[in-house]
């Protein structure tokens, strides 16, 4: 007998969505979180958009989790009454080589299944957005934004309807495997450890996920898990220019091989932010530098010339759970049962950076999944 059938790790959008998919397969499931609320991570310091999945392989689970999460957040989001706008999104070429890196882009998202795309000229472009300047441009109408924070209140409290236990304030110290599951020993809000036995652990601790494979007893230098945090800052659009545009504005891929690029969004407010940027840190803090607002500046005027450097102010800051080490090939995200290193029972959500908000709740799905597969649940 264990005393609960399933431990997620995690309260953010990837764990909550997973206990939404398993807590109906359940007797019980608990959710442990090190903060007081769910989602205060990642979750909720992000750009807060629903992407179509253009940028990656088609043979990547990014892509795939991506379309397909898509496709499940928006029906979630109507079935719950989550704010969300599908606004569309422009991905603007500015010169002959950037003209290219677009169409590059375009038949990548047409090979990974991407339907709804087209091609615009700088008059179309204008039609759209009149204060955008742009040789050219990849319209992605399916793109959109949504409010994170109401996503995680309402994943939280249909976990609770339920029957999953939450447990604020609690984190996961230590894993022992045992001959049919795990001994989870937490810290708990008043710092005494006690432990319980699960049949199942959901790895979902998003930048302490790493961390929580090497105490379930992985090499995570060889299985390649390890995590190099990257940092992204946003600044905000003032002086009313917020009103010049309509819709999310990216640059062309050609100028950020690494990432998707300093990039404009829009929130349901109707607030323009310019991020997030990107560089790996050591630390993890969440300042934001007003000396990078000449960076971002300069890597959109062009693009966006009503803006001044003045019209920035520094706004929030998020950090990426990068598998990708500096200079390394892109990785995709690890949704993995580790049944093939020993761990049965152990899953683990490794590197679930952009687009995992789009993503959670096929990430949710593909879990179960695994753990049907397993007979585990
Ligand atoms: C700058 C930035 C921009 C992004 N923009 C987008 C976007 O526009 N669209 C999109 O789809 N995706 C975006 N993403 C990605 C998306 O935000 C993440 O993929 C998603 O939020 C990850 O959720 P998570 O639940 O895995 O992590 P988190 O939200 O961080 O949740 C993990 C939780 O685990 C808890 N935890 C950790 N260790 C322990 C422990 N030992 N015990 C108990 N609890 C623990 C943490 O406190 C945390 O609450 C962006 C990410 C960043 C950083």
């Amino acid at each position: 007998m264990h005393d609960v059938d399933v431990t997620v790790v995690g309260a953010g959008a990837v764990g909550l969505a997973c206990a939404y998919e398993v807590a109906p397969l359940v007797k019980n499931l608990v959710i442990l979180e090190k903060h007081a609320k769910p989602g205060t991570q990642i979750s909720s310091r992000n750009s807060e958009v629903i992407h179509a999945g253009l940028y990656y392989p088609p043979d990547h689970l990014k892509t795939r989790l991506c379309i397909e999460g898509r496709r499940y957040l928006l029906d979630f989001c109507r079935q719950h009454q989550i704010p969300f706008a599908l606004i569309g999104k422009l991905v603007v070429a500015t010169n002959q080589q950037e003209l290219q890196s677009i169409q590059n882009l375009m038949h990548n998202a047409i090979n990974c299944g991407i339907e709804d795309l087209s091609m615009l000229s700088r008059e179309e472009i204008k039609k759209l957005e009149p204060h955008i300047e742009g040789a050219g441009a990849l319209s992605s109408p399916g793109t959109g934004i949504i409010d994170s924070h109401r996503l995680i209140k309402r994943l939280e409290s249909l976990c609770l309807a339920l029957g999953a236990n939450m447990l604020y304030k609690t984190c996961l110290a230590g894993i022992d495997q045992t001959s049919r599951g795990f001994t989870c020993t937490v810290k708990a809000p008043d710092n005494t450890l006690y432990s319980f036995t699960s049949r199942v652990l959901i790895n979902a601790a998003g930048l302490n996920s790493a961390h929580i494979a090497a105490i379930a007893g992985i090499d995570i230098s060889a299985a390649s898990y390890r995590l190099y945090p990257v940092k992204g800052e946003y600044f905000r659009v003032v002086s009313g220019k917020h009103r010049l545009v309509n819709s999310l504005i990216y640059p062309s891929p050609q100028r950020h091989l690494a990432g998707l690029g300093i990039h404009a969004t829009k929130d349901l407010s109707g607030a323009l932010r310019l991020g997030p940027n990107a560089f790996y840190v050591n630390e993890l803090d969440y300042d934001v530098n007003p000396e990078h607002a000449g960076e971002f500046y300069e890597s959109i005027h062009d693009i966006m010339p009503f803006l001044a450097k003045k019209d920035l102010v520094p706004d929030m800051a998020g950090v990426r759970p990068k598998l990708q080490a500096p200079g390394a090939p892109i990785r995709d995200f690890v949704v993995a049962h580790e049944s093939s290193l020993g761990i049965n029972g152990l899953v683990n959500l490794i590197g679930i950076e952009s687009p995992g908000l789009t993503g959670c709740l096929a990430i949710g799905k593909m879990v179960c999944s695994l753990l049907r597969d397993a007979a585990l649940i």
